[in-house]
């Protein structure tokens, strides 16, 4: 009983922080497991304190705002993290009703529940879900939301749900310029509403996504798909998913799907929704205190944590940038123990004024190593961050440059080392046996210090090295041999050329075709690759006119073979197709968009060109959709973007 007291306590103090004050205490991932606890607890001793959070939805009101009486009272959801969860579920209303009904599936959008009501065709009034029955009256922030549409069609009374989000584009666009950065878009949608200023509402560019109808009159609806047509009809955002589902087994492959495609979005969600289709079965069905009985949520792992920042060290990369590395407490995310983590550069981490001791927001997304989002909270002997004074691996003097610092030392050891260990990494020359340990044995044994050394390397000289026997030997010689025929984005990307990764070098390959073609392109042609910015076109330009990498390359070219790029796979939608992105996609980023174009057989094009005959148009499409009319090319919206993918899918 001690522990329920002790859980209560705990997890109603860490509602009161996320709900009413918009700033968390822990992680939802912390959150959910002493909830869990307590849920596990609260069933085996059949008894619940009175101010139990099991018994709650939501957190109080803020008094700062007009309270607002909601016409339905609005649920929270009953949620699982696996498939045996949903298979109870199923389970539950097959005893209820009999029968297994057919169900539809959504993103479950993680930002801050709001309800819009409108009356006669006007939106009248916005609130916040509150506990359920009273929220706080919003209008005047949710009127600065540009996809809640002022007016519809239908005249009669009815409340609108969905959730207030703000895109990772968003998100990313106001971090850049916020004095104080938000730690993640969810605490910055539930900031920005919950403002008394709509002015700082406006700032953060939120959308919203309905999903639900509470209250109406007069309208009849009988279906879940009815209502998300109507939601559609009316001019309302809805989720880029939405499916009927009415076996285990295909729910189980479209949540795979949704996971999968997850981190290609624009906005968060944690997870998927289920509903029960037909509402008069859910009228059967009914509710709990706290949740529908005829939906449930399916919840992903999280790509959120909080952990202590145990240091930071400064490693030196292939540019001479000395990066910030962040030493963690190991904690678990998403599967793996997560002990680094990124922290860009010295600026960010003063913005986001991150401390030596304290506990800090972890997030993992697509990318292998975790990035610092901010402090969650300071500990008493946390200590401030010191730039580098001097180079940790050489001890020359540092210079600073806009917001990074640089090692002054060209033949600093790890530069030199891990150029290599990039120049023979699996997106680049693929030099198979040649890791990062390797390149330090071959640079000190052997001074080997350019990459073009690489190729005049014996099997002789290897047997040479520590741990290095026949095999070992021949396998990397060979591995050398094979890197020989490469594909110009691959050698350009290996190259290490500052600012360009793999994307900048496939594009410069896509867009030049031959290696003497980038080596004589001046900064003006190179800017017009989308994308490409002043400080890339001049990256590409000084590196080649360096004396020292020209002589580089030049040896590099004796000998590589550069041949055509890499053949798209045949069979997806997109086969046959050289596609051109323009304008604003509302619910892909573009690079996203572009990746599934390539995954289901397309190839991309930065410009118009002959080649090119499929243009997706986004918002704002400018002078290549003129272009591609011009020319007669097909033209299609997101929408139609989106079906040839769901076909692709099928297929
Ligand atoms: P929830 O937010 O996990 O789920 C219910 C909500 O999902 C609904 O209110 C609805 O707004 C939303 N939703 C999103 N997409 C939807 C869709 N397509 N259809 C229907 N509803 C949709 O539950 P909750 O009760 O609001 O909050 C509990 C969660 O909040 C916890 O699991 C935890 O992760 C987090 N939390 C965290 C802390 C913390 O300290 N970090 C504290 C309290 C709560």
């Amino acid at each position: 009983m001690e522990r329920m007291r002790e859980l209560v306590d705990l997890l109603n103090k860490y509602a009161y922080a996320y709900y009413v004050q918009d700033n968390p205490m822990v992680s939802d991932e912390e959150y959910d497991k002493l909830y869990d606890e307590l849920v596990a607890l609260e069933t085996e001793l059949v008894f619940r304190l009175p101010d139990s959070p099991t018994l709650r939805v939501g957190g109080e009101t803020l008094k700062a705002f007009q309270p607002y009486r909601h016409r339905e009272r609005l649920y929270s959801l009953d949620k699982t993290k696996n498939i045996e969860g949903f298979e109870a579920f199923l389970e539950r209303i097959r005893k209820a009703i009999g029968s297994i009904p057919m169900l539809t599936l959504e993103h479950k959008f993680d930002g801050l529940t709001l309800s819009l009501t409108y009356e006669n065709g006007k939106l009248v009034k916005g609130a916040t879900r509150g506990d359920g029955e009273v929220g706080e009256d919003v209008t005047a922030q949710i009127k600065t939301i540009r996809t809640i549409p002022l007016k519809i069609n239908y005249k009669g009374t009815i409340e609108v749900q969905g959730e207030g989000i703000m895109r990772f584009s968003a998100f990313e666009e106001y971090n850049k310029k916020a004095a104080i950065p938000l730690k993640n878009p969810r605490n910055g949608v539930a900031g920005a509403i919950r403002n008394l200023n709509p002015k700082v509402t406006a700032q953060r560019k939120l959308d919203f996504f309905a999903y639900n109808v509470g209250f109406h009159d007069g309208y009849r609806f009988s279906t879940q798909e009815e209502i998300h047509q109507f939601l559609i009809d009316s001019g309302f955002l809805t989720g880029a998913f939405f499916h009927t589902v009415s076996s285990s087994k295909e729910a189980e492959a479209l949540l795979a799907e949704i996971d999968k495609n997850r981190a290609s979005l624009d906005y968060l969600i944690d997870g998927a929704v289920f509903k029960v289709n037909e509402l008069a079965l859910r009228e059967e069905l009914g509710f709990t205190e706290k949740f529908p009985r005829w939906a449930l949520a399916y919840k992903f792992q999280a790509t959120e944590t909080t952990t202590v920042l145990k240091d930071v060290i400064w490693q030196v990369s292939r540019t001479s940038k000395l990066n910030p590395l962040a030493i963690l407490e190991p904690v678990d995310l998403m599967g793996v123990t997560v002990k680094r983590a990124t922290l860009n550069n010295y600026s960010d981490i003063q913005k986001k004024d991150i401390k030596i001791g304290s506990r800090v927001l972890v997030r993992r997304s697509n990318d292998v190593i975790p990035e610092i989002m901010g402090v969650y909270r300071h500990a008493e002997n946390s200590r401030e961050v010191l730039p580098p004074e001097i180079c940790p691996a050489c001890g020359s003097p540092v210079r600073k440059d806009n917001v990074f610092y640089y090692c002054t030392n060209e033949d600093c050891a790890p530069r030199i080392i891990s150029a290599i260990d990039h120049f023979a990494s699996k997106g680049a020359m693929d030099i198979e046996g040649l890791s990062e340990k390797t390149a330090e044995q071959l640079y000190n044994d052997l001074q080997i210090d350019s990459v073009d050394k690489l190729y005049s390397l014996t099997r002789e000289q290897l047997l040479g090295l520590e741990g290095f026997k026949d095999k070992k030997a021949e396998n990397l010689i060979a591995g050398i041999a094979a890197s020989k025929k490469v594909t110009l984005s691959r050698f350009l990307y290996a190259l290490g050329i500052p600012t360009i990764g793999k994307k900048g070098a496939k594009q410069l390959a896509d867009s030049f075709r031959t290696i003497d073609g980038v080596r004589e392109a001046t900064a003006e042609q190179i800017q017009e690759i989308y994308d490409f910015g002043g400080v890339m076109a001049d990256s590409v330009v000084n590196f080649f006119a360096d004396p020292k990498n020209a002589e580089i390359v030049n040896n590099l070219l004796i000998y590589i073979n550069i041949v055509e790029e890499d053949e798209p796979p045949k069979d997806g939608v997109f086969s046959g197709y050289t596609v051109v992105f323009t304008g604003a996609l509302q619910n892909y980023k573009r690079s996203a968009a572009q990746k599934l174009v390539t995954e289901a057989g397309g190839r991309i094009a930065e410009s118009i060109n002959a080649s090119v005959n499929l243009v997706v148009a986004g918002e704002d499409a400018g002078s290549k959709l003129n272009k591609a009319k011009k020319l007669n090319i097909r033209i299609i919206d997101e929408t139609e973007f989106e079906s040839m993918l769901t076909n692709s899918n099928k297929n």
